[in-house]
């Protein structure tokens, strides 16, 4: 293994042009935190993907420029381009029609005439995107423009970069002319952003015989670039549960002249502050406390220090403080949280409203209830004008997937030889995704998102100037055939 080319490949590709790299980086970012794998450990099945790297580049800046905002997603026109692709590579393809103009794509490699849906490794990726306000944007969001190393566009990231990885990985599999000892689906979806009627559920109900598989490799994870190298590999193997409850206030309503003490807007404001207020209790699932364990190591001794002692009898209530504080997202991992968003209340400045109500998007662990939430939200706020509902279209709370699977431990396993033995940790998301449906259905639904990226790239996912470092979409690819070629491929 060549060190100074591997350090190259995962940089940020806006540091390549100050060549040579070693010079540049901090002395620290130069020596690997673990022993360096030998060579052979680090060969992948999936051989030498540069030049698919490129081609898939090519795939990734055609999907940009089809647009596929949600709503209305035109998600069919995505779809016919990849059907196109895998014609080309001799891979039958399937259109399974949701809407008018909202079709999801499912292939299939196959490993036997009979086969076993159980051990099936299915690859998902959606192909709609966000929507965009284009004066934000110092380029066309939709023209996939390349600039500093970087691939500029809506989606670049999340999800058309992982999209066009999976169908690489999923062609250099059937490339290689490898047998497989399991069948690995492809599998393109739709309505991701809004799950409406051409969303996963949807498509689970309609087809689920077409791509029921035992194993999936979606989004929601993260390979986590520090200082230009690659700290660890978070691998989403659960998902929050995300709630809208909105909190009603009524009172009387009547002449802005002369007000009252139950003005409906007077007690709204009161308890959206007390809920804002209030940080709920931290709950360990056992993917968090896995974690947590395995970030301490990596974290510098100070903050080790807290994260080790979180779940102790005597300085616990201290370490949750200080590593909530260290990083809002490890916050949301320990706990229910609770974001007011929407306020209305009121018709004209003179006159006082009967109602006034606020939207609350709540996130609970998978393990919590809402209605638990509410009774402690109740007691809070301790007004009987004001009332809790919950609303239609609550998130699915699903099992975690397994830490023990065979597929699990490929990934680590992977992990290790493509990031010179940077550790896989097992990660809950904030956010939810598509796999809590997959769970529900009996899949060990693991969330990546194959690119080594720094924060400051990673954050852009859903803003203005969303864009990929192509050195790190070109990483992904390697580290996405190596996974699908290790699990799938007989050797
Ligand atoms: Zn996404």
């Amino acid at each position: 293994m060549n060190w100074n080319r591997r350090m190259h490949i995962l940089v940020p590709a806006v540091a390549l042009a100050l060549f040579p790299l070693a010079a540049t980086l901090p002395l620290g970012a130069q020596v690997p935190s673990t022993a360096m794998p030998t060579v052979d450990s680090t060969r992948s099945p999936a051989g030498d993907t540069t030049a698919l790297a490129k081609e898939a580049e090519g795939w990734l800046a055609d999907l940009i420029r089809i647009d596929t905002t949600n709503p209305p997603g035109n998600e069919q026109a995505a779809a016919k381009y990849i059907a196109g692709i895998l014609t080309k590579e001799g891979i039958n393809s399937e259109f399974l029609d949701l809407t008018p103009g909202r079709s999801a794509l499912v292939a299939r490699l196959r490993s036997a005439a009979m086969p076993d849906p159980s051990r099936a490794l299915l690859l998902v990726a959606h192909m709609d995107v966000v929507g965009v306000d284009k004066s934000k944007w110092t380029v066309d969001p939709f023209a996939a423009t390349i600039k500093d190393g970087y691939m500029y566009g809506r989606g670049s990231i999340d999800d058309k970069g992982m999209l066009a990885a999976n169908l690489a990985a999923f062609i250099a599999l059937k490339r290689s002319n490898a047998r497989v000892d399991r069948d690995v689906i492809f599998l393109a979806t739709a309505d991701e952003e809004q799950g409406g009627d051409a969303s996963i559920r949807v498509l689970i109900a309609k087809y689920w015989d077409k791509f029921a598989a035992g194993f999936a490799l979606n989004e929601g994870g993260r390979v986590i670039l520090k200082n230009g190298k690659v700290e660890y590999v978070a691998v989403q193997a659960s998902e929050k549960v995300p709630v809208d409850v909105a909190v009603i206030a009524r009172g009387p309503s009547g002449h802005a002249s002369v007000p009252t003490k139950d003005n409906a807007v007077v007690h709204l404001a009161a308890a959206v502050e007390k809920i804002g207020a209030y940080t709920a209790p931290v709950h360990f699932t056992t993917i968090v406390r896995r974690y947590f364990e395995q970030l301490a190591p990596l974290e510098d001794d100070e903050l080790a220090k807290w994260i080790r002692s979180l779940d102790t009898p005597d300085r616990g209530e201290h370490a949750q403080h200080v590593v909530s504080d260290a990083n809002p997202l490890w916050n949301s991992m320990l706990r229910d949280t609770i974001a007011p968003t929407m306020l209305s209340a009121g018709v004209r400045a003179n006159v006082i409203p009967s109602e006034a109500r606020a939207m609350l998007n709540v996130r609970l662990l998978p393990s919590d209830t809402i209605d638990v939430l509410l009774a402690e939200l109740t007691k809070l706020v301790n007004d009987p004008n004001i009332r809790f509902e919950v609303q239609p279209d609550a998130g699915l709370a699903a099992p975690p997937s397994s830490l023990e699977s065979d597929f699990y431990a490929t990934i680590t396993k992977a992990a290790s030889q493509e990031f010179s033995g940077a550790p896989v940790l097992p990660f809950l998301s904030a956010g939810a995704t598509d796999s809590a449906q997959l769970r529900l259905h009996n899949v060990q639904a693991y969330g990546l998102s194959p690119f080594p990226m720094a924060d400051e790239d990673a954050r852009r996912m859903h803003a203005d100037d969303e864009r990929i470092p192509l050195a790190s979409f070109d990483k992904g690819v390697d580290f996405l055939a190596r996974i699908v070629a290790e699990f799938a491929a007989t050797r």
